[in-house]
């Protein structure tokens, strides 16, 4: 066994991060330990001033002349352009549009109307709800006889069959942080003819992702989470551009037509990206989420995942070693091997640890029946942070403070 990490290791890992600047560039409140960022990422400092000068200036003094003089038009496109480099695909291939709801219905309907004959959307047992409850939606929308099939992970690829018209999966699952190989997946899915729609909302801005050499269809993915993009930030989508023509969103919106402005009687889609759009962007939030975007293009992606995973590694290895005695397990990958950038631990009494945990200003979250959730954003997060949160965990469960009548009282948002 390697050592236990001393304080002077974790100094020495903080002393040489070559991300340790972009921390300054969030406001974070004083005295919080934030691992919740793949849930509600933190506020970047330079994103007041930014929804602000849209505010007065573009809405205040431009009017509605800020249409087209401060391109609010086309910021859909634009926006989506710069997380195209983010999700490694081609600037015509992302727009922002919606939440990742209605994303997620808009791409499943497309695809399923392609794909004639085949009758079956694929997908696992415990992905996302939303992500299951817009496939069952989406079926019974279309009554053309569809269902929705779930397959556990290790036993996905062998119901992939002629069958199949979309495998629609989350790369990074929310709760235990497992990654799917992309490349892999999409290969096989194609190998059968079937289309694969990609969630990336725990993946956008956490790890490095490649569309377009994955040969990817399909994504969506979530703008307030690592993209700190602000809370309910516009989602965006992905069409794999050889795709475009063919497939069609089921809400065809005036923003999604060929010639908007003319405001003609009949439905006609836009030729490319765009016809997935539905109704009028909604400026402020797209602007906060723009903001989001800009700051995580000025980081290395590469160097993000690298203390992504030094950050999970950290976090296990000191649970590990000072939680082991109080019914702590670790959920998912362990430490080392391919993950999403949050770490998830299983205890009974979750939920009330992690209100004692959020009262000592260490924040997670907590997802039903039994998991902790720790999120670990390498643009803000400290080894040392980690290494705190830890000592303040192994605290609560030692003490168990978190007994206390008033942890055990569930909210509304968990
Ligand atoms: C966060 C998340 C969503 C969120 O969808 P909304 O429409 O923004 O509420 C969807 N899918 C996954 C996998 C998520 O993690």
């Amino acid at each position: 066994m390697t050592p236990l990490p001393t304080a002077a290791d974790v100094a020495a890992l903080d002393a040489a991060d070559p991300l340790r600047h972009f921390r300054e560039r969030f406001t974070l409140p004083e005295g919080v330990i934030y691992l919740d960022g793949n849930s509600l990422g933190a506020l970047p400092r330079q994103t007041p001033d930014r929804v602000a000068g849209v505010l007065h200036g573009e809405w205040g003094d431009g009017l509605i002349r800020s249409w087209n003089s401060a391109g609010w038009i086309s910021a859909p496109q634009r926006v989506g352009a710069k997380i195209a480099r983010l999700v490694g695909a081609a600037p015509h291939e992302v727009i922002v549009a919606d939440s990742t709801s209605v994303n997620l219905h808009k791409l499943i309907v497309a695809a399923l109307s392609a794909q004639r004959g085949r009758h079956v959307v694929l997908s696992e047992p415990g992905n996302f709800p939303t992500d299951l409850y817009m496939a069952e939606t989406a079926i019974g929308s279309l009554g053309a006889g569809h269902r929705l099939a779930l397959a556990p992970r290790d036993e996905l690829v062998a119901h992939i069959t002629r069958d199949t018209a979309l495998v629609m999966l989350t790369h990074v699952h929310y709760k235990t942080a497992d990654m799917y190989d992309m490349a892999a997946i999409t290969a096989a899915a194609h190998a059968q003819g079937a289309l694969v729609l990609w969630d990336l909302s725990h993946s956008v801005g956490a790890v490095p992702l490649q569309l377009s050499a994955c040969q990817a269809d399909l994504a969506v993915g979530c703008g307030y989470k690592f993209l700190n993009g602000g809370p309910g930030a516009p989602a965006f989508l992905y069409v794999a551009a050889r795709h475009q023509a063919a497939l069609q969103s089921p809400l065809g919106g005036w923003m999604g037509h060929a010639r908007p402005f003319e405001f003609v009687d009949g439905y006609e889609p836009a030729p490319g990206i765009a016809r997935f759009l539905c109704g009028t962007p909604p400026i402020l939030a797209v602007a906060a989420l723009e903001s989001g975007v800009d700051l995580h293009l000025e980081a290395d992606m590469g160097q993000i995942a690298a203390k992504s995973r030094a950050l999970a590694t950290l976090f296990i290895e000191l649970v590990e070693a000072h939680c082991h005695a109080y019914d702590v397990t670790l959920v998912g990958p362990p430490p080392g091997a391919p993950r999403g950038s949050h770490v998830s631990f299983r205890h009974p009494a979750g939920y009330a640890i992690m209100q004692a945990l959020i009262d000592r200003g260490v924040i997670g979250d907590f997802r039903a029946p039994d998991i902790m959730r720790f999120g670990l954003t390498p643009l803000y997060l400290r080894f040392a942070d980690v290494a705190r949160a830890v000592e303040i965990l192994a605290d609560v469960l030692r003490t168990e403070a978190w007994r206390a009548p008033a942890y055990q009282v569930r909210r509304a948002v968990t």
